[in-house]
């Protein structure tokens, strides 16, 4: 019998933690290095998906996993959840099972709850 386990997010384990603020210039409007550029954007959509969610705004897209194995696109989707105790949104892949948390979004240009009298498109 085949089960899925969750990781607790806790010390020992290789998930992802990412402050994003690290990986920003210093106005927090964007990449800090181009490199980042894709990682950024991609946590953009990821911190906008899960905040939209908490703010009740309907998302019909998901965000798709950007990892690839033996150089494929994956062709999962992300699981998005946000803890509202810690701020912590974490995703994980259908496909791949990558996963990791993002901390540190709340007040940028990607976090709709700051923002919700803007509409989403
Ligand atoms: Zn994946």
């Amino acid at each position: 019998m085949v089960g899925i386990t969750f990781l607790q997010p806790s010390r020992g384990t290789s998930m992802w933690v990412i402050n994003i603020r690290h990986w920003l210039n210093e106005s927090f409007t964007g990449p800090g290095l181009p490199q980042l550029k894709f990682k950024v954007q991609k946590l953009g959509e990821i911190i906008t998906y899960a905040t939209a969610i908490e703010a009740g705004i309907p998302v019909d897209v998901r965000p798709q996993c950007w990892r690839k194995p033996q150089r494929k696109p994956c062709a999962g989707e992300l699981e998005i959840s946000l803890n509202p105790d810690t701020k912590q949104i974490h995703w994980q892949c259908t496909e791949c099972r990558d996963e990791g948390v993002v901390t540190g979004w709340s007040g940028l240009m990607w976090d709709i709850s700051a923002s919700s009298s803007e509409i989403l498109h």
